[in-house]
């Protein structure tokens, strides 16, 4: 059994599928256009490849006609929302059909009284964000793409953001899912229960299933009320290691923080020469945002958390003295990824994720990597559940650095794994992380992964080669 790679492939729209899938969604829902088919050749990661077509289904029955010929034809079909998966989970490496979901973007139910939405999968996730807010409602996974991904696209992802270590990810708040399978068969899984535990968890199965099993047209989401204060603090640490115990001795201080974030070294001097937010040059930041109802009790979880980073020798802590404060310690975070992306030719965002206690060690092993293959690796991201984002940096027409940017991702891997990490915290394995999927799970655990796939699609049509499944 081999662990990942796939060969190119490229499949041609005959006439008479053009003609039958102009006759499933209707001639304007069609497009073959060589411009349109470059702008669906990528998304947000290195990869790109062609599709043949692509088709803006607007109901659930249009995209079951759709997966039934293309099932029987044998044809490649790849789901896709906003395009800005990080690991070319929508790239169509073999060709093939673009079911574009954005034309489904619906919230067609929002019950405060169930504490649920009912949403079709294309719509935006700041969309859902702002019909809740009126209602004191919040959907909280809140991935830092928020402006553009879709709701589907985070099922497909699992995706998460920077309240997950007390929030949980998007699969904590899918209650209930439309699936339609690769045979065009339309399935139903879950209930708008907060509770069930009524048959397998088919639900979860295709939370972060990457658009490899079916494709979800509707999801119902359970929503969270918002709370009402908040108290925003950061700590400077000369050392990035006692910035990573820092975090792991706040995680079991009986406080949850909503927001616990480190900004690496490199994540620092890159903010500070591209913005006027004037950060202290040290080693490692941490910002934290406790929650709650009451600034006396949100400020007494930050006293907690405070005491906790003094201890584990913060040069300086600093509590935001006001909302405009708090606001430019969160932008600082937020402009992290792109002013990190305008320093060099190319660059590569990783988000491996290891066990809380073992954060101090993945800090120090990125450092070692980085200095062992002389490439820049910046390191910042959701250091309060584990999931660290080191950026790499480099000069893409360099053969030199290529190379070096290969062997350290290698060894970023390995190093998450032997720490008892995984792979991916939020941006999943699509192409990027295939090759490394069976040094996290044993080949038991990809024999049924890949036993799973043939048995809801036989014929490998959808999003085939992605997650290392299409190899024996
Ligand atoms: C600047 C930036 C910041 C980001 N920050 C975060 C972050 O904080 N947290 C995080 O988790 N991710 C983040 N991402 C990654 C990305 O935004 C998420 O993975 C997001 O969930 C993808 O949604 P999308 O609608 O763009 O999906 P796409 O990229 O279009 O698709 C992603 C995958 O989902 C599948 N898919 C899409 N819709 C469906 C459907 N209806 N049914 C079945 N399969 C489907 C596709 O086939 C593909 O495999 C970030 C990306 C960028 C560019």
């Amino acid at each position: 059994m081999r662990c990942g790679g796939v060969a190119p492939g490229r499949f041609k729209v005959e006439e008479r599928i053009k003609q039958a899938l102009i006759g499933i969604v209707g001639e304007k829902n069609y497009n073959d256009s060589l411009i349109d088919m470059v702008s669906y050749s990528y998304d947000a990661s290195e990869y790109k490849h062609r599709p043949s077509c692509g088709v803006w289904p607007e109901k659930t029955e249009q995209v079951s006609e759709i997966l039934k010929l293309a099932n029987e034809e044998g044809i490649p079909v790849i789901p896709r929302g906003g395009g800005t998966g990080l690991t070319g989970m929508a790239v169509p490496l073999k060709g093939g059909i673009v079911l574009d979901l954005n034309h489904m973007n619906r919230i067609k139910n929002l019950s405060i009284e169930d504490r649920l939405v009912v949403v079709e999968p294309g719509v935006i996730y700041d969309d859902l964000v702002r019909a809740l807010d009126p209602h004191g409602f919040f959907f909280p996974p809140d991935p830092a793409s928020s402006q553009v991904c879709t709701l589907g696209g985070n099922v497909a992802t699992n995706a998460g953001g920077v309240k997950g270590a007390k929030y949980g990810t998007t699969r904590d708040y899918v209650l209930g899912l439309q699936v339609v399978l690769p045979d065009g068969r339309i399935m139903r899984t879950g209930s708008q229960c907060i509770k069930s535990v009524s048959g397998y968890d088919l639900t979860k199965l295709f939370v972060g299933s990457e658009g490899t099993l079916g494709v979800v047209t509707e999801i119902i989401l359970k929503i969270n009320p918002k709370t009402t204060a908040s108290t925003t603090a950061l700590a400077t640490f000369d050392d990035v290691e006692d910035a990573g115990r820092a975090v792991s001795e706040v995680m079991h201080s009986g406080v949850l923080p909503a927001v616990l974030e480190i900004l690496g070294k490199e994540a620092i001097m890159a903010i500070n020469q591209n913005t006027d937010l004037n950060l202290p040059e040290v080693d490692a930041i941490l910002l934290a945002e406790t929650d709650g109802y009451t600034q006396d009790e949100t400020d007494y979880q930050m006293s907690i958390v405070l005491d906790v980073f003094k201890k584990k020798n913060a040069r300086e802590v600093k509590q935001a003295q006001s909302e405009e404060e708090a606001a430019d310690l969160w932008a600082a975070r937020k402009s992290a990824y792109a002013v990190l992306a305008r320093l060099k030719t190319h660059q590569v965002l990783e988000d491996v994720t290891v066990p809380m206690s073992r954060i101090a060690d993945a800090l120090k092993g990125i450092q070692n990597i980085s200095k062992k293959y002389n490439i820049m690796i910046a390191t910042y991201g959701h250091a309060g559940d584990g999931n660290l984002h080191p950026q790499f940096v480099y000069d893409g027409y360099d053969e030199k650095q290529v190379k070096a940017k290969k062997d350290a991702s290698d060894e970023l891997f390995r190093m998450a794994v032997d720490l008892g990490g995984t792979l991916t915290g939020e941006h999943g394995i699509g192409m990027q992380k295939a090759r490394y999927m069976c040094w996290e799970h044993d080949l038991v655990a990809m024999d049924v992964m890949r036993s799973m796939k043939r048995m809801l699609d036989p014929r490998n049509i959808l999003n085939p080669g992605k997650m290392a499944l299409d190899e024996e």
